[in-house]
């Protein structure tokens, strides 16, 4: 790297060598209800405990350690183009109505440790109820509400949550989603379902139906406990504090798991280091509270920081697309945090809504989720004229592993490149051969050296073996974190993003595995095989596109039966998944391409779905599957 970024080297270099010293120093940042013994434990690799046997509370550090200086400082801004509202909540509200649900909670027989599922449209109460977890040490499982009832029911029977908080509906684009309606189809078709389901009713499904004995109503309970005052329980640093469902390779999604006081520390340092946040200042984060985005910028990294965080329900482009430099106007954020996608979606609109509205509050823009392509990184940035940071980052790590560090020294910007590994991150480009380090300019995995640092998953949530054996088996010969992502470094140590290793596939910044799509598309009766492969698309990033062998060719006898086919199996992912599964375009096709010993040949199917050489084919069964393949591209 070239030597003048001395500061960045130095804070990251000492958060490798010294890692119980440097960490013990980010631990000031929050407030301990008792002090740690140890900053680290890491005798049993490769899983990390960090600042053992402190105490302390996730909750106490977002709202009540504020409440003496900003009580009257706006907390959360709730703001809705589907609904027309606009709210804002003080610390001293957001404070009181978390103890209100927190007591609710507690009314349901939800204790510390019980796991709570919140599957919530992008709702104020969607923050109360994750952060009213926290209070009371219960883990909260979010699930994004594009998830359709059996991906629901699923994590429904992995975390086995005692309680399942919703709503009767949720908007988006003008559309309702109809909440409460999946959430009974998943309980019917979950193995653990839970005891209570506590649901806030926005008014938007007029005949939502209450179960008996189940279901109960958010608003009655609140009125109940106005007065409430739930004292924070306070947690040992490496207690759960919540679980995430992620995608990989395998059907099943992995919840991973978080710590408490790592957790805590890793937020509330990257406000600090990366987003330069500071209290009383606002940051906006266009995400959904389902990813792990919505989590750690919307809800829990501003309030850690004493920022006041704006949470909007809304798409980009509605009512227009200047909405949210109007929403940049009106609330004054100094921070924004975003996706690509959204990024290419504005740039298509006219830039006219750009200038319409006075921006200059944002200082700084991040972007993740995604490869971020270089004429889209330009674009925003000279539209904007302020620092466009990518940074890269997954599910399991809660914060940055790629980013500059502008709290630390303002690096320049190399568009389309992630910069530098973050403080904390062992970061290593391994070849896949060996395991050994690759040069400059040369693509490897990218890896990460552990111990992970705080804020980084602890293990899968009830299967610690399948964390190991997952992240931490890709090298033989060496024990390392893989972040099944290939990178390169240059020369002046600029990192870029190639893409996964794995069949995972990103779209609109939204991660799905290739298998959760195929064993959806396997539900529809007619369907014998099917092989999903993610096609590079302008907009999202990628697609999912599906080639499949049905049982009954009768079905797809003439093109309009093939037509009315696809839209059959299409609406299957959207039943079985959620339309965020859901492919571009299914083919049908007699035979897939694989290998003499069985394997689907899909990155020969991604090559030619991409029009780009499928390479080596000598190990193909039967040549003619490719052809198949061709002429169901070409449309013959
Ligand atoms: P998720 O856990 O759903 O956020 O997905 C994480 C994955 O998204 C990573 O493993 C990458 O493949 C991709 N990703 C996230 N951020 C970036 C970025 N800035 N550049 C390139 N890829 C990214």
């Amino acid at each position: 790297m070239a030597a003048e970024y001395n500061v960045y080297k130095a804070f990251h270099q000492r958060s490798i060598t010294d890692r119980e010293g440097f960490w013990a120093e980010q631990g000031q940042l929050i407030d301990w209800h008792k002090p740690w013994t140890k900053v680290l434990d890491y005798s049993r690799p490769p899983f990390a405990k960090w600042y053992v046997g402190g105490e302390t509370n996730l909750c106490h550090n977002a709202i009540d350690r504020h409440l003496d200086a900003r009580a009257d400082q706006k907390a959360l801004v709730y703001l809705s183009t589907e609904v027309d509202v606009e709210q804002a909540y003080t610390y001293r509200e957001l404070h009181a109505e978390v103890n209100r649900c927190a007591a609710i909670l507690q009314s349901l027989g939800v204790a510390k440790g019980d796991r709570v599922i919140i599957y919530m449209p992008m709702i104020p109460e969607a923050a109360f109820a994750m952060l009213a977890c926290a209070r009371i040490g219960a883990i909260h499982s979010v699930v994004f509400g594009g998830f359709a009832a059996s991906s629901l029911a699923a994590r429904i029977d992995d975390a086995k949550p005692k309680l399942v908080v919703s709503s009767d509906a949720g908007m988006r684009a003008g559309k309702a989603v109809p909440y409460k309606h999946l959430l009974d189809e998943a309980i019917r078709l979950s193995s653990f379902p839970p005891e209570k389901v506590l649901l806030v009713n926005r008014g938007i499904d007029k005949g939502m139906a209450m179960v008996a004995g189940r279901d109960e109503d958010y608003a009655e309970l609140r009125a109940r406990h106005m007065d409430a005052k739930v004292p924070v329980t306070w947690l040992e640093s490496n207690e759960p504090s919540y679980i995430l469902y992620t995608s990989g390779t395998t059907g099943k999604p992995k919840g991973v798991q978080r710590d408490v006081g790592g957790h805590a520390v890793a937020l509330t340092a990257s406000m600090k280091h990366i987003y330069c946040g500071a209290a009383g200042q606002t940051m906006f984060t266009t995400s959904d509270i389902g990813w792990v985005v919505g989590h750690s910028y919307i809800v829990y990294g501003p309030l850690l920081a004493g920022m006041t965080t704006i949470l909007y329900e809304g798409t980009p482009i509605r009512p227009d697309p200047g909405i949210w430099w109007k929403i940049v106007q009106d609330y004054k954020p100094t921070v924004m945090f975003s996706s690509p996608t959204a990024i290419r979606v504005l740039k298509k609109q006219d830039p006219a809504y750009l200038k319409k509205y006075d921006v200059s509050s944002i200082k700084m823009l991040f972007l993740a989720g995604e490869p971020l392509d270089e004429p889209t990184h330009r674009w925003i940035s000279d539209a904007l004229e302020i620092p466009v940071v990518d940074h890269y980052w997954q599910t399991e790590t809660g914060w940055p592993i790629l980013t500059a560090v502008p709290g630390i020294e303002k690096t320049p910007i190399k568009f389309g490149s992630p910069s530098f590994p973050a403080y904390g991150y062992d970061l290593k480009l391994l070849r896949e051969a060996d395991a050994s380090e690759a040069g400059p300019d040369e693509k490897a995995v990218v890896a990460i050296v552990p111990p992970l640092p705080p804020g980084v998953m602890s293990t899968v949530w009830g299967d610690d073996d399948r964390f190991v054996r997952t992240y931490f088996s890709t090298f033989s010969k060496k024990l390392v974190y893989s972040t099944f992502d290939w990178g390169i470094r240059d020369k002046d140590g600029y990192h870029f993003i190639l893409g996964r290793t794995d069949d995972v596939i990103n779209v609109a910044g939204h991660r799905l595995g290739t298998r959760e799509i195929e064993e959806a598309i396997q539900a529809h009766s007619n369907i014998a095989e099917v092989a999903v492969v993610g096609v590079a698309d302008a907009l999202k990033g990628q697609m999912p596109v599906a080639f499949a062998v049905v049982k009954d060719v009768s079905k797809i006898a003439t093109p309009a039966a093939r037509a009315a086919h696809e839209k059959e199996v299409m609406a299957t992912v959207d039943r079985q998944l959620g339309a965020i599964g859901r492919p571009a375009r299914v083919h049908f096709v007699t035979m897939l391409p694989k290998t003499r010993s069985g394997k689907m040949l899909r990155r020969t199917m991604q090559a030619l779905a991409e029009g780009r050489d499928p390479g080596d084919l000598t190990t193909i069964e039967d040549p003619t599957a490719l052809e198949q393949i061709r002429d169901a591209l070409a449309g013959r």
